[in-house]
């Protein structure tokens, strides 16, 4: 039987420029695609204008050439794919999956308990919109009580949906898709076989797996890699004001990125051109620490 080949992505959304985080993303993800002899594409998640920064997507993508990753294909752009969208987002309503939902925010956060990742929503629109209101969501019911999979740094994740998430938004009432939705639709178009992001989208797995099963499509690997933190715990994003890298001292932050990621190139590896020639005849997942990493 022949295998697939292995198929990679890195998927930043333009919110904010390329940080010391996402390029350990983008670094982790583009190694482990090349040292398993496979493809590694860019996708632009930019579906939410009211978050985005103007100028960032082309900052981004000049951001990774200067750092000289290697990309295969064309940079799909998400804003260009609505009907792809659309398309599931039909299937779904087809097959009556989804149920569109009037309740606002307020309604809910007011009564609705709190899960793994915000509100529970209680279900009240699953018989019919409880309001009369001129736009609605699409939410996708969660019936399934352990979605759970193995990645390949954090090891075995299980939520129980109904209990952990509640029936959870594809389509927002201000007309925006969800992320959940079209990373899933995408991630099967472009026929992802391996998905290596960061760690805190852990939690989104388990959705993104129920939608797969709810389309009739197949899962990818996942495999999460560890978040770099501030001194305070969080993140670095765009709302814990995350300095945006060096593109003057490129070899630097990439001989940060790989010590970050358990790999440490030797002192003789000074330009960029050495550093991943290094890092890609040495790469190993299992030098790759899986809890957070401490700027
Ligand atoms: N666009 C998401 C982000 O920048 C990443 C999506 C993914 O890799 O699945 O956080």
């Amino acid at each position: 039987m022949q295998s697939i080949p292995y198929r990679g992505r890195f998927a930043p959304s333009p919110t904010g420029l390329l940080h010391a985080g996402s390029l350990m993303t983008a670094v982790g993800s583009y190694l482990e695609a090349r040292r398993r002899g496979g493809e590694w594409w860019v996708r632009m998640e930019d579906l939410d204008p009211p978050r985005e920064v103007a100028g960032a997507a082309d900052d981004i993508l000049r951001t990774l050439e200067a750092f000289a990753f290697e990309w295969d294909g064309e940079v799909v752009y998400q804003s260009r794919r609505h009907h792809l969208y659309q398309a599931a987002l039909q299937q779904l309503i087809d097959a009556g999956l989804v149920y569109p939902c009037s309740c606002s925010r307020k309604e809910i956060t007011s009564v609705a308990s709190r899960g793994v990742d915000g509100y529970v929503y209680p279900g009240w629109c699953r018989a019919g919109c409880r309001s009369q209101r001129a736009s609605h969501a699409w939410r996708l019911r969660v019936e399934e009580p352990a979605v759970g999979f193995v990645d390949r740094l954090q090891g075995p994740y299980q939520q129980d949906l109904p209990q952990d998430i509640g029936d959870f938004v594809l389509l927002r009432a201000d007309g925006y898709w969800a992320y959940q939705l079209a990373v899933v639709v995408d991630d099967a178009e472009q026929g992802m076989t391996d998905i290596v992001r960061g760690a805190d989208l852990l939690v989104s797995t388990p959705r993104q797996i129920h939608i797969q099963r709810s389309l009739g499509l197949s899962t990818p690997t996942y495999c999460h890699l560890p978040l770099l933190v501030n001194a305070a715990g969080e993140k670095l994003s765009k709302q814990t004001l995350a300095p945006a890298i060096d593109a003057a001292d490129v070899s630097r932050e990439l001989r940060l990125a790989l010590c970050r990621l358990g790999h440490v190139p030797p002192a003789d590896c000074q330009s960029v051109a050495e550093l991943w020639q290094w890092a890609k005849a040495n790469w190993s997942l299992a030098r790759v620490p899986a809890g957070p990493c401490q700027l």
